[in-house]
């Protein structure tokens, strides 16, 4: 299966399939973003990725991934934890974590009161997001790596939402509903602001 770069470690503490009960509100939410066009397949077989907390490290979709509707349990990881030093992370699970967990891990240790992490990639929020005064990241880097990661959690201080450049978008919320909810409404923005550009 051909899957985003992976830039870390993965070591495989089990190969328990993740069973919280958040899973399932997890996949709705995959499923909604896909319908909605926000996990495209973009360049470098990136789609997206989408996170809750666990008291002890965070489930994810899997890396590779390229439809993220009726997921499998088997497409969920558990992160249990991550050596940075070492750019190792102990998962358990049938499949490697997204090649962005390295963000999902960093945005959860800086922002406790966070238990959910999307990221997504559309086209729409991407070209608007300055029209529409949405924070953005300044330095590109490439999908995956540590310097992505810390370059997303500089630029999203104690806001919810910002766009990477030329590249997609992270959102936040202190649970699933509330992150999910706040891209969607992002995207629905670009389509509002569509329509005033159209009458000036
Ligand atoms: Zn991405």
């Amino acid at each position: 299966m051909k899957e985003g770069k992976i830039r870390f470690n993965t070591v495989f503490v089990s190969d328990k399939v993740p069973s919280d009960a958040k899973i399932v509100e997890l996949k709705e939410w995959s499923e909604k973003f896909q319908k909605n066009g926000l996990t495209p397949v973009v360049e470098g077989n990136y789609t997206g990725n989408l996170s809750f907390r666990l008291k002890d490290g965070f489930v994810i979709t899997a890396s590779g991934l390229k439809n993220k509707e009726n997921l499998a349990d088997n497409c969920f990881v558990n992160v249990k934890a991550y050596d940075e030093k070492a750019n190792t992370f102990f998962v358990e699970g049938k499949k490697k974590p997204s090649s962005e967990s390295i963000m999902h891990h960093l945005l959860y240790k800086a922002n406790k009161e966070i238990n959910a992490v999307f990221h997504g990639h559309n086209d729409n929020i991407v070209s608007h997001a300055e029209k529409m005064s949405l924070p953005i990241t300044e330095t590109e880097y490439e999908s995956g790596t540590i310097e992505l990661a810390k370059e997303v959690l500089k630029v999203m201080g104690n806001k919810e939402l910002i766009v990477i450049r030329n590249h997609g978008f992270v959102s936040l919320g202190k649970n699933m509903k509330k992150a999910g909810e706040l891209a969607l409404h992002t995207l629905n923005q670009t389509k509002t602001s569509n329509l005033d550009s159209a009458h000036t």
